[in-house]
């Protein structure tokens, strides 16, 4: 393995100075990925960029009715951020939702969102949130910033300063874990606005987060669970892996997000009755 240098910048001009005059170098946030990916030598580097020196990156803060929070919060400080919970609880319980303390700790939305692991909590809640994302060159829209599988929009030499995240009526986020990891088997963030506009984000899925269009319409015409009771999931959207299915994670989403709108209606939660579906499912049905 090469010699790689580590810098610490003290500005943010600073570090786009080092990713324009060093360009295999790579941002180092809390390293929860970065170093797993580079000793085991899937990535490439010649310097660590450190960010934790630079002022700013961690502050979380109301701007108007918006929430701003830096891209150097870690889970754990959205996770206990008095004005997170109580003014945006879905964003606190999805990052108390993430791995375990150690990694809460010291992972951060950043890293997170410009690594874009398809089985992530951020994207899915950052996407449904309909949040911008705030890099040192411009505003780039949560619609526009997650482009598939570990790919998103930011460009060489661009990095995330923050997310602006504007204020919704209600939201929530399941998840159901991969046990070992606690990254999301299968994940649904669902988003209600004032105007009753309706949007479903899922994670999971192997691709990188999507929204579920379908169940968005539907639910904002008819805010019920009983609005979902004809819709399936597309298991032709999602891949199969040693943890699950395809079939049984397309059935995992709509159960989520049918727990997801319960959540908020009162109403059951309940399927109607259908063939079980298990991890492993090969295409036979039971009851
Ligand atoms: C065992 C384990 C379990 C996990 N479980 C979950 C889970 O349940 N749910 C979940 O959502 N996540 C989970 N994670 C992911 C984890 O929480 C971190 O969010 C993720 O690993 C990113 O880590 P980091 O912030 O330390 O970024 P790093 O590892 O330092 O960086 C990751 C990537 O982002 C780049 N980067 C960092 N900061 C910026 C920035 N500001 N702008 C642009 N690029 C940047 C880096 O260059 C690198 O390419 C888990 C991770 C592990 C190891």
């Amino acid at each position: 393995m090469n010699t790689v240098a580590y810098l610490r910048p003290r500005s943010i001009a600073e570090v786009s100075e080092c990713l324009i005059s060093l360009p295999e170098a790579r941002l180092l946030a809390g390293g929860q990925s970065l170093i797993a990916a580079w000793r085991l030598r899937l990535c490439e580097l010649t310097h660590f960029v450190d960010l934790q020196d630079v002022p700013d990156l961690k502050d979380i803060r109301l701007e108007g009715d918006a929430l701003w929070v830096g891209a150097m919060c870690t889970h754990a400080q959205i996770a206990e951020s008095p004005l997170i919970v109580a003014q945006f609880p879905m964003l606190s319980a999805l990052a108390q939702g993430i791995a375990d303390a150690q990694i809460r700790n010291v992972g951060t939305i950043g890293g997170a969102l410009a690594n874009n692991d398809p089985a992530a909590c951020w994207p899915a809640g950052v996407l449904a949130m309909h949040a911008d994302i705030v890099t040192n060159q411009r505003v780039i829209n949560a619609d526009a910033f997650f482009q598939g599988f570990f790919t998103t929009a930011l460009k060489e030499g661009e990095w995330i300063l923050g997310l602006r995240f504007s204020r919704i009526t209600w939201a929530t986020y399941l998840k159901f874990e991969q046990v070992a990891s606690r990254f999301a088997l299968v994940g649904v963030a669902v988003v209600r606005a004032a105007n009753g506009q309706v949007r479903v984000a899922v994670t999971g899925l192997g691709q990188g987060v999507t929204r579920w269009h379908a169940a968005e319409s539907t639910l904002t015409s008819a805010w019920h669970v009983q609005s979902l009771n004809k819709l399936e999931f597309e298991s032709d959207k999602v891949l199969s892996d040693i943890h699950a299915s395809a079939k049984y994670r397309a059935h995992l989403v709509a159960v989520l997000c049918r727990r997801a709108v319960a959540a908020n209606t009162g109403e059951s939660a309940a399927m109607q009755r259908q063939p079980l579906i298990t991890p492993s499912d090969n295409g036979s049905s039971v009851f």
